[in-house]
């Protein structure tokens, strides 16, 4: 893994504070982070030596739940929810090689993310960025820069991947994602990757991380359960496999590796709006 490095922040970001967007940046080795949202994923570690698995399955399930609907579907416009910085395959790069003119609309609200991400994100006529909370659907859909860039109207891909954990009980994630979901037009898609409880042998494991990274600086993560997560996709049907570990998800090949615990703590599905 990338040893990080610790440049000098614009003076608005606060290098004090853990942002959740630092936090997956140093779990998947890379370099814009600071010691207190290293500290966040130390801490894990001390509970569950493989952490980084989840950070890494995560974002290999974005990538293959992009692929996914470049390949299988007709839509050519996507929403991803939680961008994240910047790195390696993001969604406008993953769909634009199978369709060069898809539109991918990013949101976040990390000033980390608004400052250093968006122009990385914003790099051809395709691609967009907002600066919104992704629990106000309202606001993320009538935001000018997706509602003029993508048609609601028409089917899109929505994709809330390592984001929904973060939010807390007191929103009620499945209300949101039920708000989302009405707006969608038929044939729209919506992907999931979320932190799991799976309610056997490896519950433990959850609930040790849950606790470690709710009291932890970046303070969320939360490990919901199989029902839980089914109620985040209400309507949809669930493309085969349903909700599995997300190195279960249409992996690129026979498994060969064995499996660490923590990889069967954080899972991924896709839904379709019929
Ligand atoms: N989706 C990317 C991926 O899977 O590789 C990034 C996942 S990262 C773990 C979660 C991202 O969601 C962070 O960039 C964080 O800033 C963003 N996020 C979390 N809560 C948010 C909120 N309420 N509004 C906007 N963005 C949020």
């Amino acid at each position: 893994m990338a040893q990080p490095t610790e440049g000098r922040a614009p003076a608005y970001i606060d290098t004090t504070k853990a942002s959740i967007a630092r936090v997956y940046d140093y779990a998947l080795g890379g370099k814009d982070n600071y010691d207190v949202d290293r500290e966040t994923i130390e801490r894990v570690r001390q509970v569950a030596p493989e952490v980084n698995m989840l950070a890494i399955d995560n974002r290999a399930f974005l990538i293959r739940a992009a692929r996914f609907v470049a390949t299988q579907t007709s839509i050519t416009q996507y929403l991803d929810c939680g961008s994240g910085l910047p790195t390696a395959e993001n969604t406008h790069q993953v769909v634009q090689r199978l369709q060069p003119e898809a539109r991918v609309a990013y949101v976040d609200n990390d000033p980390t993310v608004i400052a250093h991400g968006q122009a990385l994100l914003e790099d051809n006529e395709f691609t967009r960025f907002s600066a919104a909370d992704i629990r106000e659907p309202e606001t993320v859909l009538a935001d000018p820069t997706v509602q003029g860039f993508l048609d609601l109207d028409q089917p899109l891909a929505l994709f809330q991947i390592g984001t929904i954990h973060h939010f807390d009980d007191a929103v009620d994630p499945q209300a949101i994602m039920a708000r989302y979901i009405e707006r969608l037009a038929p044939g729209s898609v919506v992907a999931i990757a979320h932190f799991f409880d799976p309610e056997n042998a490896d519950s433990e494991l959850a609930r040790r991380m849950e606790q470690v990274f709710v009291h932890s600086p970046m303070g969320s993560g939360r490990f919901r359960t199989h029902a839980e997560i089914s109620g985040l996709f209400p309507g949809l049907e669930l493309v085969d496999p349903g909700i599995v570990p997300c190195y279960r998800w249409w992996p690129d090949g026979p498994q060969l590796r064995t499996e660490d615990p923590v990889q069967r703590c954080i899972v991924g599905g896709v839904g379709i709006k019929r």
